[in-house]
């Protein structure tokens, strides 16, 4: 595919994110300013819906303008190089598809695709929060738990199409009561998503103290001063501690940015260094962790990226 590294030479980008309950799109011009915006309801359980729906969105966006527009997505799970279909999506649904070439084939123009994580840690990177930074470790830890590294502008990934994915690792430094982990979709146990996400939280404090509380509800519980819900809450950054240790002690990220539902709670970046520290392998223990600065528009922000930088999976 000669010119695919430097993608179509247009100043229009559309991102796509395709989350779990809405796809959100962008149109995006140079500069990064959104132009246009539009949104569909996630088709739940449907491959074909899906497919329509971010073809229409697609279609509706690059309408917008009448400069030629590259097409951007960003997906939960990613695209597998070696088979060219969905893998680790947990809107299980995509899993095994085709979904590249099905959009493709619909709207007759050819898209990038990354993992959603991908995407928030691109845009983070570009001209958000870890600005100026030459790597970045971008945590989505929401419905789900994810990640992705972005070193000197470009998403790190390989042959697998998993890079950054810490989610499915197991939590690292145990503690006794932590032995064998929750069951995990994935089929194993004790994964970091199954302790770190939203869900992973609300679970735990189900469990502990039989009581049924939603991640922001344990959250303002514990700022009200209730003591279970500060208990669940320090143990769940205790463990997101120690997930993102072992992340620094493998890659050495300048900078870590949250992302996703939880990176709302702002008592994360207060503890989360004095935690992490203890578990680094340098005598610079401190690791600077940032709230986002797009928030939940990174995702459609860093899939309209997705043509700015060569793409791991298209080989001139
Ligand atoms: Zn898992």
């Amino acid at each position: 595919m000669t010119g695919a590294d430097r993608g179509p030479p247009d100043p229009a980008r559309v991102g796509i994110d395709l989350g779990g309950t809405k796809i959100a799109g962008i149109l995006m011009q140079t500069g990064g300013t959104v132009a246009a915006e539009a949104r569909l309801d996630t088709p739940k359980g449907s491959y074909d819906r899906t497919v329509e729906a971010i073809s229409e969105l697609a279609a509706r966006l690059t309408q917008q303008t009448d400069q030629p527009a590259s097409i951007g997505i960003g997906i939960p799970g990613s695209i597998s190089p070696a088979s060219g279909r969905v893998q680790n999506a947990n809107s299980t649904w995509l899993n095994g598809r085709p979904l590249k070439e099905d959009i493709e084939a619909a709207i007759g123009r050819p898209v990038r695709i990354a993992n959603d994580a991908n995407c928030f840690a691109l845009s983070e990177a570009t001209d958000g929060a870890g600005l100026g930074a030459a790597s970045v470790f971008g945590v989505i830890i929401g419905t789900g738990c994810g990640g992705g590294l972005v070193v000197d502008g470009r998403i790190v990934d390989g042959p697998r199409g998993i890079g950054g994915e810490w989610g499915h690792n197991p939590l690292p430094w145990l503690e006794k009561d932590e032995l064998p982990g929750p069951l995990c979709w994935c089929g194993r146990h004790g994964c970091l998503e199954t302790w770190v996400s939203g869900p992973g939280l609300a679970d735990d404090h189900r469990r502990v103290f039989n009581e049924e509380l939603s991640a922001e509800a344990i959250a303002a519980a514990a700022s009200a001063g209730q003591p279970g819900a500060r208990e669940t809450l320090a143990k769940h950054a205790s463990r997101l501690a120690r997930g993102l240790a072992s992340v620094v002690n493998m890659f050495d990220p300048e900078r870590i940015i949250l992302g996703g539902g939880l990176s709302n709670m702002p008592h994360l970046y207060d503890e989360l260094p004095d935690l992490i520290a203890p578990h680094i392998f340098s005598d610079d223990t401190h690791v600077s962790i940032r709230p986002p600065v797009h928030g939940p528009e990174s995702g459609v922000r860093g899939a309209a990226r997705l043509w700015e930088a060569p793409s791991a999976d298209e080989k001139p």
